[in-house]
């Protein structure tokens, strides 16, 4: 999609500090981290939310999940959240899916 901010990032058309890519998806550290690990990981392909998940696209999902069990392994996580906000109201800011994974800070439960 033209005009969306991580559409341009995984095409490189926009500079990030990426910790993963492969042809489905990419993974880089968010500008504004909320734990001392951050992370965003996103399909290459636009997709806006969880909601838009169907059978003929959630290959993606086991995928992205597959290299998130990768990263954390290789970045010795034990302990980490996996969060995708869908919506305004829960918090979605950026309309292209995403996983956020978090690690580093205690945790609390339910999140605001
Ligand atoms: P959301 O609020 O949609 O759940 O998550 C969007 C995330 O993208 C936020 O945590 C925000 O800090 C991050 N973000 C917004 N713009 C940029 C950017 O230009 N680069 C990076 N690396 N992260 C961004
Ligand atoms: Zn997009």
């Amino acid at each position: 999609m033209s005009d969306c901010l991580f559409c341009k990032i995984a095409a490189g058309e926009i500079p990030s500090n990426k910790v993963y890519e492969d042809e489905i998806c990419c993974a880089f550290h968010d500008i504004a981290p909320q734990a001392p690990t951050h992370f965003l990981v996103i399909p290459k392909k636009h997709i806006r939310s969880v909601s838009e998940i169907t059978a003929d696209n959630s290959g993606v999902i086991s995928h992205i999940f597959q290299v998130i069990a990768k990263l954390v392994k290789e970045m010795g996580l034990e302990s980490y959240r996996v969060v995708s906000n869908i919506g305004e109201q829960a918090g979605q800011s950026v309309f292209h899916l995403h996983f956020h994974v978090l690690s580093g800070r205690d945790m609390t439960w339910p999140p605001g």
